[in-house]
């Protein structure tokens, strides 16, 4: 999955001034500046930058192994440097190196969430940081906003040797996926399975199993994978709304198009391997 590293990802707040070596996490729309080479997309050093580059509002957003990656919005900025381009989010997802993608995933959920909370949501006047946590807040009426994450889950849905498997409604992907759905106000996230599953399938599920989370930030979730298995009757009814299909696949017939970046892929990997256990 994308947010297996090989270094450690330290995201405790503070405040900090980028160094020459710091990675500068420079957001243009839903695209990121990086060089391209072989493939590989290669991150700007604060060092490498032009004075008006340096001249944006950074911020501390985290640091990977020894390094220290600051954050700035470059909507305004005029001019990009030789040798970059603005890479887009599907694009980057699909390159390495690993810690620069995910650096570019993390640092998208992050602009989108500081660019949607300029003012506050109950006055209407101008938020700042926080100095002692990552939020926004009013210095007006108070309000403190934390980062966007959204619980949601992803449900392997077994019954012995056959999996449930969907494609997407109305959505740009339209490889094979499990189902999944966000979690709603007040509800423990066992039962958003048993809920999800049931609207989109028509299907009851038991023995409920947590396998694995996976912050999926690029729509500002945080994805809880489950296993679980039919209860009654394997009559699927599909959400038309949610679902263009809704099948069950035996381990041997489980086609190979999902993604390897994400939990549903490894979940569906797992299950056609034999090792769902
Ligand atoms: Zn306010």
């Amino acid at each position: 999955m994308f947010q297996d590293l090989d270094v450690r990802y330290d995201n405790a707040f503070r405040h900090d001034e980028p160094a020459e070596d710091s990675v500068a996490l420079i957001r243009r729309g839903d695209g990121i500046l990086a060089a391209l080479r072989d493939g590989q997309m290669c991150l700007p050093c604060f060092g490498q930058l032009s004075p008006a580059a340096r001249a944006l509002n950074w911020r501390y957003a985290f640091t990977l192994g020894q390094t220290a990656y600051f954050l700035a919005d470059a909507e305004d900025l005029s001019s990009i440097p030789d040798g970059f381009s603005v890479i887009s989010s599907k694009d980057y997802r699909s390159m390495g190196p690993k810690e620069a993608v995910f650096a570019a995933a993390v640092s998208e959920s992050l602009h989108r969430w500081y660019g949607a909370n300029r003012f506050c949501g109950r006055c209407g006047k101008p938020m700042i940081d926080s100095e002692a946590e990552r939020a926004r807040v009013c210095p007006d009426c108070g309000l403190t906003v934390y980062p966007k994450i959204c619980p949601a889950v992803i449900v392997a849905v077994t019954d012995g040797d056959r999996l449930l498997l969907t494609k997407y409604q109305g959505r740009a992907f339209k490889r094979h996926a499990l189902v999944a759905g966000f979690a709603e106000i007040g509800e423990p996230i066992e039962d958003t399975v048993r809920r999800e599953v049931f609207e989109e399938t028509g299907l009851r599920v038991k023995n409920l199993r947590f396998y694995k989370s996976q912050p999926w930030v690029f729509t500002d979730s945080l994805l809880f994978g489950f296993r679980c298995e039919l209860d009654g009757s394997d009559k699927v009814t599909i959400q038309q709304s949610e679902l263009s299909e809704a099948e069950w696949y035996r381990r041997d017939e489980i086609p190979g198009d999902y993604s390897n970046i994400s939990l549903t892929g490894e979940m569906i990997e797992l299950f056609r391997r034999g090792q769902d256990n």
